[in-house]
């Protein structure tokens, strides 16, 4: 039987789905089943311990199978996500861009770069991270991921966070925030404060990219960070 929990979740995904469409002026809906990816985060699955990465592999395979949005036939490669399967602090941003989708890594090129300063500055390296976005392929062009792929690729985010089981997860960029918070407010109304992500702590900042654009942003991503690093640094406990 499914867990009051789960379908609670479920329930909040359809509506969000709704609420979205509506506001993108569409008055009727394709109800196409979204086949969610097997639970793929049975860590103690059958009484026997399993790491996270193998289970983390497992979900990626499902990933790259996937064909419950149409960006699986533009995409070059998968972006399921990289780093340390037991990362204290995980990055979420928005979808893989061009470079990304050349590489099939989350996070490359210029921006890429500046996000690994800004893991730096607070005395991790990028290694001990993981990074991630909400959508594991690029939308072409570069465009704004649609609802209906939003809420087909969210159950693969949610299984990583379940996964690696983060501390903290840092959202960067409006688009991350707005998705995981379900929430209509900027990021400059967001950014700044530690929010509940299903039972983890959650803290909206500015994105790399927006950085590089605007720099005199950079020292409010420093205030973000600190507030992450010193959650960190308090809660040392073993997970
Ligand atoms: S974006 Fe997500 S839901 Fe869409 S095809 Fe890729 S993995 Fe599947």
């Amino acid at each position: 039987m499914m867990d009051k929990s789960r379908l609670n979740r479920i329930i909040r995904d359809i509506k969000n789905f709704i609420e979205l469409e509506k506001e993108s002026g569409l008055d009727e809906f394709m109800l196409k089943g979204v086949t969610k990816p097997k639970q793929a985060s049975g860590l103690d699955t059958g009484g026997v311990a399993r790491d996270r990465k193998t289970v983390l592999d497992e979900l990626r395979t499902q990933a790259q199978e996937c064909r419950e949005c149409p960006l699986c036939k533009s995409r070059r490669n998968l972006v399921f996500g990289s780093g340390d399967p037991g990362a204290r602090l995980m990055f979420v941003g928005e979808a893989p861009g061009l470079e990304e989708d050349i590489k099939g890594e989350p996070f490359v090129g210029k921006a890429g770069a500046l996000l690994t300063k800004i893991i730096e500055a607070i005395g991790l390296k990028r290694e001990d991270v993981y990074i991630a976005n909400c959508l594991k392929c690029r939308p072409p062009k570069n465009r704004d991921p649609l609802p209906s792929e939003v809420i087909a690729c969210r159950e693969f985010l949610r299984q990583q966070v379940d996964i690696i089981r983060p501390k903290v997860i840092c959202c960067l960029g409006k688009f991350s925030a707005q998705t995981l918070l379900m929430s209509e407010e900027s990021i400059s109304r967001l950014r700044g404060r530690f929010y509940d992500f299903e039972g983890t702590k959650l803290m909206p900042t500015f994105h790399p990219a927006y950085l590089l654009r605007n720099p005199s942003e950079k020292r409010h991503v420093w205030e973000d960070m600190k507030k992450i690093r010193d959650y960190l640094s308090n809660h040392q406990e073993n997970q």
